[in-house]
């Protein structure tokens, strides 16, 4: 047996000063050590032709030195080495900068094998600062040598030499962490050479089995560990069964809508999981403007009259405070007490609020963060909203359902997610989604423009203002993030206010402004008192001012289309048609074709799948976001095809052994207790 949880500051070549890097990019144990993958590989192990190589490509040749070493010196310490080699096809010029150590270590007639990046310029080939073998060995060259992630200070040799030591403490004895059957079901590589393989892979073929395991590994016991968390809430009996004699139909018929379909039957999943006795976990999915909220006010509605406390939980207070109206606009009527808390809340009326909550006076607590508070006391909190749940996360979710005992969840996201990804990022949760906008909605025209139409489209959205219209300007902030040349608030907050919109009011919106002065604003603008609002992404969530028409997104291109999607359905919340306008700057038929996805769709549901293709599942979810462990290995793009089979496997494994306590599935439960509860849970 091998202790995985050694330190790796004892792992050969390692020692205390290397252990502080390593402990940088995550890496303390030997264990993080042999399971630090590799970001890509470089392929030394096919030799190439002098003649043939392309300029600016990295290769390997095999070779005879025809020349002695010659060294320039250019000042104190800096110095040129050249070496000229050659093989049947052609010569090459070997250059290494300030390496004057290497001098030696060459002789005419010798044979080498260099790999680095070839210049090929009028035919003459010339490789700079190459790694090398001499002969026959093979230290650098002649295999696949693995390519680490984020080294800091460390040289990839010294990541490469840890971890080959480090699989030399290991030696072949990795306990396996998957049941036989499995293994030989879906022809998995057993552990050990899998970890091996991954590392020093001797052929991309070996390389390829060896992820396919531990790709399926880790998606299958993210999972188990998920539907697990799902049972356990099942198996508690200690949730509020609500009376089935309270109605929701009692405010459904005092809208002044009709619900949609898809509405309606969300709604009655809400209602049956209500009325169970077990807790309810379940997320709600739908587009902007698919109208969750109403949902989750009669919902709400339900919960109250039942005798219970509501806590609704919203990323920012601007939506806090919309919330608030909306909810009470509807339960008002019927007598039911909504309350708002935020963190700017003044002490004094932040106290009556505690109060009240505590002696039941207030039925239905909105807020922000602020509810997570630990002096914020509910008498009987039997229902728990969480909107647009990609900024809050596992953890707050959980401190918000223990102020109250065993609570109905209900967990509300505007970012559509493909069904089998929804199941791996909320596999705990029920999934219900709306999957219709209410009726008579006008789609948003999108036009993509550049520089060249500018004019016109200011002289569109002063003739929309004039008609009493209003619009966003929205501009990515990028104050920290110089690499980025977009035009920041401040800049365009002065083109347009003193010069092409001097005539109008025009106001602006940042991240870093006081939250009093950005509900300020907000407040102005629904008001109406506001025509333009420049902002950044802060008004990306949810916000609805339903008399704004108008979309421009500048320098649109740095946008993920999901965030595009969310931006652009800030408008079309009226009756008014509206419009979104994504200026956009380069060339790229990447840059253009997701102009175009937006431009032909308005439905998230597509625009997420295509973002997902686009940019890969790391950066679409941010998946430490959702409160979930990141992939070490898995993508959950171009693993989609081995996430569906681990799906069904795991329904599979689920439906004869909830629990994994059969014999064959024990190690599954080990894998999970050990590798994925802890972390998930916090
Ligand atoms: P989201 O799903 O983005 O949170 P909202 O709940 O903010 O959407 O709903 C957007 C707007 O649509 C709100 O003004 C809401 O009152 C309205 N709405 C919701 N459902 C319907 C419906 N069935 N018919 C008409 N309007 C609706
Ligand atoms: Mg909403």
């Amino acid at each position: 047996m091998v202790d995985l949880k050694q330190s790796v500051q004892y792992v050969k070549g390692v020692g205390p000063a290397k252990a502080k890097l390593l402990h940088h990019i995550g890496i303390d144990t030997l264990d993080d050590l042999i399971t630090y993958f590799p970001r890509t590989y470089e392929d030394r192990s096919k030799p190439k032709m002098i003649a043939t190589l392309v300029d600016g490509e990295e290769s390997l040749i095999e070779v005879m030195a025809t020349s002695n070493v010659s060294e320039v010196r250019i000042g104190k310490n800096r110095s040129i080495l050249k070496l000229v080699v050659r093989d049947e096809s052609a010569p090459c010029v070997i250059t290494w900068f300030n390496q004057s150590y290497l001098k030696g270590r060459f002789k005419v007639g010798q044979r080498y094998k260099f790999y680095g990046k070839a210049q090929v310029k009028y035919g003459k080939v010339e490789m700079v600062n190459p790694v090398f073998d001499v002969e026959e060995s093979s230290k650098n060259t002649g295999k696949i040598i693995p390519i680490y992630p984020l080294t800091y200070n460390l040289k990839q040799s010294a990541i490469r030499n840890a971890i080959e030591n480090g699989l030399k403490i290991v030696n072949g004895n990795l306990e396996e962490t998957m049941p036989e059957y499995l293994l030989k079901e879906y022809h998995l590589e057993e552990l050990n050479t899998a970890i091996k393989q991954i590392h020093f892979p001797n052929s991309f073929e070996e390389y390829d089995k060896a992820r396919k395991r531990l790709v399926f590994e880790e998606l299958l016991s993210m999972q188990l560990a998920l539907s697990c968390l799902k049972n356990k809430y099942d198996n508690e009996n200690d949730g509020i069964a609500y009376s089935k004699e309270v109605k929701m139909s009692d405010v459904i018929n005092n809208l002044p809508f009709r619900l949609t379909k898809a509405q309606l039957k969300v709604l009655e999943e809400i209602d049956n999981d209500m009325e169970m006795q077990k807790p309810m976990n379940r997320l709600l999915q739908g587009d902007v403007g698919s109208g969750k909220t109403i949902v989750s006010i009669i919902a709400s509605y339900k919960a109250v009259k039942c005798g219970y406390q509501v806590a609704i939980m919203a990323p920012t207070a601007i939506l806090a405070e919309q919330h608030l109206q909306e909810f009470t606009k509807v339960l008002e009527p019927f007598g039911i007490k909504c309350e708002l808390l935020l963190g700017g809340t003044r002490p004094k009326k932040r106290q009556e609020i505690l109060e009240n909550l505590k002696n039941g006076t207030i039925n239905v607590l909105i807020g922000t963060h602020a509810l997570l508070v630990e002096d914020v006391v509910f008498q009987n909190l039997g229902f728990v909203v969480t909107d647009e749940q990609h900024r809050f996360g596992v953890r707050q979710r959980s401190i918000i359902t223990q102020k109250g005992n065993c609570p109905d969840v209900l967990v509300m996201t505007a970012t559509p997610i493909p069904r089998t990804l929804a199941l791996i990022l909320y596999g705990d949760l029920d999934i219900s989604i709306i999957d219709e906008l209410p009726p008579n909605r006008k789609k948003i025209e999108t036009y993509a423009v550049t520089k060249s139409m500018e004019e016109r489209i200011n002289n569109f959205i002063k003739k929309n203002v004039d008609e009493g219209r209003q619009a966003y300007i929205v501009c990515p902030l990028v104050e920290e993030n110089e690499e980025i040349e977009a035009e920041s608030v401040t800049n365009l907050q002065e083109k347009y206010k003193n010069d092409i919109f001097k005539n109008y009011r025009v106001s602006y919106l940042y991240g870093k402004m006081k939250q009093k002065e950005k509900d300020e604003i907000m407040h102005e603008f629904k008001e109406g008192n506001i025509d333009i609002l420049i902002s950044t992404t802060v008004i990306e969530v949810g916000v609805n001012v339903p008399n704004a028409t108008i979309m421009v997104i500048e320098n649109a291109e740095h946008f993920g289309l999901a965030q595009l999607h969310q931006l652009r359905g800030r408008v079309g919340r009226g009756e008014n048609q509206s419009y979104c306008i994504l200026k956009y700057e380069g060339k790229s038929p990447e840059i253009r074709s997701r102009m175009k996805i937006m431009c032909d769709t308005n439905d998230g549901f597509i625009i997420a799948e295509k973002d997902l293709e686009l940019r890969g599942s790391g950066e679409f979810f941010g998946t430490r976001q959702h409160g979930i462990p990141e992939f070490k290995i898995a993508n959950l793009f171009e693993d989609m095809e081995t996430l569906k089979s681990v799906q069904s496997v795991a329904l599979k494994i689920e439906s004869a052994d909830p629990k994994l306590e059969k014999p064959e599935n024990k190690i599954l439960r080990k894998l999970i207790d050990e590798k994925f509860t802890k972390r998930i849970e916090i």
